[in-house]
């Protein structure tokens, strides 16, 4: 049985997606959105700004059927694709729908911003994309953080070394200014931060870019390519942390376990609250070392309980 097949069968469906639009009410967007994920006992993260929404959802095959029926049948939302992927729950404990200056923020001065309904990158297919990569002499340039590119990535990608979004505009210009005139192919989770990104890379005179149309999670489930070249696990921001891409022969695990350098998807928050840092750890070494990211941070929270404090996050 395919992945695909498999995943259709699954009784919940997880759908994502953006849309770039003009919205002059956002905080009444806001309150519809709620009163329609909470009918339909939706769970998941929106946001909405004045550029534009983007969201992740979990719900039933039905909810999320009703789901998409409301957004097309919605003036501002008629155009919305969806990605969708089978679950077999919930991806997230609660419904978040919030308010947002922007829905992707690059951090650039006030009226500096990139309206990539003005200016972005030229769209390329899953295919288009990986023949490029292919057969030409490309530049390939991952728009997410490092936490996300260390899970997994196009192989020979250059991955920033940056923490947030908005850090990317100081990053490229130290880091690519001698490429502005080589062919440029950028990547995101799901492609909204690429129509910023290239919009961005458009504006500081980068003359040929291009972007990934949905992003690694269209590339994974594109029936033709079949996230061919991607390697490791797609980072996601719910409580699956990593999905699939690769379905091809050449899939791998890229990422290793801090502890014993086995090779490990399984990412996991410190458990000392103040590290809390994000690493790869085996199932072996969270038995052997409690969910730490180090012996020093184990023996900080065993002193805090030896001591009596209770720890920040209990
Ligand atoms: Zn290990
Ligand atoms: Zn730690």
């Amino acid at each position: 049985m395919t992945q695909e097949s498999k995943s259709a069968e699954l009784p919940y469906r997880v759908l994502s997606y953006y849309h770039y639009v003009r919205i002059e009410n956002p905080a009444a967007l806001v309150q519809s959105q709620r009163d329609l994920c909470q009918e339909l006992d939706l769970k998941g993260r929106v946001l909405i700004g004045r550029e534009g929404i983007n969201g992740t959802v979990s719900g039933s095959t039905e909810a999320a059927a009703g789901y998409m029926h409301a957004m097309r049948d919605a003036a501002l939302t008629r155009e919305m694709e969806f990605k969708v992927d089978g679950a077999p729950g919930h991806v997230f404990a609660r419904l978040s729908i919030k308010e947002r200056p922007e829905v992707v923020t690059l951090g650039l001065p006030p009226g500096e911003d990139i309206d990539p309904r003005k200016r972005t990158g030229r769209h390329l297919t899953p295919s288009e994309f990986q023949e490029l990569m292919e057969t030409e002499e490309v530049v390939l340039l991952d728009g997410r953080n490092r936490y996300e590119s260390d899970l997994g990535r196009f192989r020979g990608a250059i991955c920033p070394d940056v923490e947030h979004f908005r850090d990317f505009p100081a990053w490229i210009r130290k880091n690519l200014g001698a490429l502005k005139d080589r062919k440029i192919l950028t990547y995101c989770t799901g492609g909204i931060r690429c129509e910023k990104l290239t919009g961005f890379l458009l504006h500081e005179g980068f003359t040929d870019v291009c972007q990934l149309r949905g992003g690694i999670l269209d590339y994974g489930s594109d029936p033709e390519v079949q996230g061919r070249d991607f390697e490791g696990l797609c980072y996601v921001f719910d409580e699956r942390i990593g999905v699939e891409v690769n379905r091809t022969e050449s899939r791998r695990i890229i990422s290793r376990c801090r502890h014993c350098g086995k090779l490990s998807p399984r990412y996991r928050n410190c458990g000392w609250p103040q590290c809390n840092a994000q690493f790869f750890c085996c199932q072996g070494c969270e038995g052997e070392f409690g969910r730490f990211c180090s012996v020093a941070c184990r023996e900080k929270k065993e002193n805090q309980a030896m001591a009596g404090h209770p720890g920040e996050k209990g």
